[in-house]
């Protein structure tokens, strides 16, 4: 069976041998037995059940979160010419039961559906007049509620397993699972946990970066100039931070297209084509982009902001380099983000246990950003890798900069905060050590304060990016709200005190990925 299942790979897919981990999953799978298979993003998880679909009698159901990229599967599946269709609620009741008829003929190899569908009872029962010999479940850690990513509608998935006339052969298929989330779903599916097929998390051909300290948009213009003919996204968390940086980079004269959820359908596939072809360079986009998208040459992902949790980190880091050549994944931290994704998590409705759960998940994510050994490592241990080696190409393996002794000038600005009454934001602090003369300023009497215009040879600019260092460093702390105030925390008490030092790396430098450039 498995020389088969090789030919067919060559046959539908030109490719000439598997990848790690596929050919294990793919002969459990045809000799009947349920599999979990682990695998990295862009590691080849839909083959693992696309081949034996072409081997086994009758349909393989495929369970998929994302209506919106059906479509796209199947085309590319029509493609290859691998018979293959979906159920959504985009059909119309003809078309419906037209395809409702066309699979119990026989027309089909594969069938997808959302799991939602499983919500109608009369949908269930009408599966069981169609010979289904596999069930596969992609993104399978959405059926545990300690995923990153629960769907509530996963849940049905063993009762219709259970409700189908032949008992089909079950593959769930992740990227994400911690060892938590492993054992959730073998326990739901009822798989043995020892059987599970995991291929490790490690993206060889990935190095990781996490800035602080900098700013973030000069950084992303700098470094998108210097790559400019390299294909890249960046995430930012919010429609208006997209829209932001999308406007900066296209008077910058980049070819930058953007994706966020305020876009009609039309206009999100519209710039979705055009980056996939590469008629655009650069995606700027909110998380909403890039689930199931399949875009090989993706050089580098540039996170302007922190996501919630290091799941979706490495989800959407992992977009890059999917074609196995280097690429880069670089996370612009600030201290605020933890803040906007706490508010985030405090302000959703779900429940206290849900919530607790997702404020640990974004204290890892945060340890993450200030982690000083190899990132890639970090990674892995959090999936449950117990002993990864150090990459040797994260930014923190490499980072040979030599630090500067900036003990002084955060004992400026510490003071002056301190004199300040604690009861101001960054942009004010700054008015008052570069010496503004600006009407606020000199409304609270600050241009009398010791500590006005002590920082004056620097620009306003200049001193908000140290002041959101040392927040990096945890010497400031910022209230939370809409407008935050700065405060001294404990550490930088002890700063003032002269017990501890403060260093600052040089600026990091831009790393140019295309040779040719400019
Ligand atoms: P995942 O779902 O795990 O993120 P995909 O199934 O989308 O990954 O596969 C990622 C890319 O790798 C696709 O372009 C796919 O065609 C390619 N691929 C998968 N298996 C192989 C293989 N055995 N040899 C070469 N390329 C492969």
């Amino acid at each position: 069976m498995l020389t088969k299942a090789k030919q067919n790979l060559l046959h539908y897919y030109g490719y000439e041998s598997f990848r790690n981990g596929q050919e294990q999953i793919i002969s459990r799978v045809l000799s009947g037995k349920d599999t979990i298979g682990i695998m990295p993003t862009g590691g080849g998880k839909s083959i693992c059940y696309q081949i034996p679909a072409t081997l086994l009698p009758g349909i393989t159901l495929v369970i998929s979160p994302l209506i919106s990229l059906m479509k796209d599967q199947v085309d590319a599946l029509d493609q290859v010419g691998i018979p293959s269709t979906f159920i959504n609620s985009s059909l119309s009741s003809s078309e419906y039961n037209g395809r409702l008829r066309e699979l119990q003929n026989g027309d089909y190899k594969i069938l997808y559906i959302a799991p939602e569908r499983l919500e109608s009872p009369d949908f269930v029962y009408q599966l069981s007049s169609i010979p289904i010999s596999m069930v596969a479940i992609d993104e399978a850690h959405c059926i545990s509620q300690w995923g990153h990513d629960f769907r509530p509608s996963y849940l049905r998935i063993p009762n219709l397993i259970e409700q189908l006339p032949n008992k089909p052969t079950v593959i769930a298929l992740t990227a994400t699972a911690t060892p938590q989330v492993k054992k959730d779903i073998c326990h739901l599916l009822q798989i043995d946990e020892s059987t599970a097929i995991v291929t490790g998390f490690e993206r060889e051909n990935l190095s990781f970066k996490v800035i602080k300290g900098q700013n973030r948009l000069d950084f992303i213009k700098k470094y998108v100039r210097q790559n400019r003919n390299e294909s890249g996204i960046i995430y930012a968390a919010t429609r208006k931070e997209v829209e932001h940086v999308y406007e900066v980079l296209q008077k910058e004269g980049i070819s930058v297209g953007r994706y966020h959820a305020g876009l009609s359908d039309k206009e999100r596939t519209n710039q979705q084509d055009l980056f996939l072809n590469d008629e655009l360079t650069v995606i700027v986009a909110t998380n909403a982009f890039g689930m199931g998208i399949d875009k090989s040459n993706v050089r580098y992902v540039i996170h302007y902001q922190m996501p919630k949790n290091m799941e979706s980190y490495y989800q959407e880091a992992g977009r890059a380099g999917r074609d196995g050549l280097e690429s880069e994944c670089i996370l612009l931290y600030s201290a605020q983000d933890v803040q906007i994704q706490r508010f985030l998590i405090e302000q959703s409705t779900e429940n206290i246990d849900r919530q607790k759960q997702e404020l640990q998940k974004l204290l890892s994510m945060k340890d993450f950003c200030y982690y000083e050994g190899c990132l890639q490592s970090f990674i892995l241990r959090y999936f449950g890798d117990e002993n990864p080696k150090s990459c040797e190409k994260c930014s923190n393996c490499l980072d040979d900069r030599s630090s500067i002794d900036v003990t002084t000038d955060c004992q400026i600005v510490l003071s002056c905060i301190i004199r300040m009454g604690e009861r101001f934001g960054k942009t004010m602090v700054a008015s008052v050590l570069t010496g503004s003369k600006n009407q606020k300023v000199l409304d609270f009497r600050f241009n009398q304060l010791s500590t006005y215009g002590l920082l004056k040879d620097k620009s306003a600019k200049d001193v908000t990016d140290f002041i959101d260092f040392l927040i990096s460093e945890q010497v400031i702390g910022m209230t939370d709200g809409k407008f935050p105030l700065l405060y001294v925390t404990t550490s930088g008490k002890e700063v003032l005190l002269n017990q501890r030092k403060v260093m600052r790396k040089e600026q990091m430098t831009v790393k140019v990925l295309t040779v040719n450039d400019e």
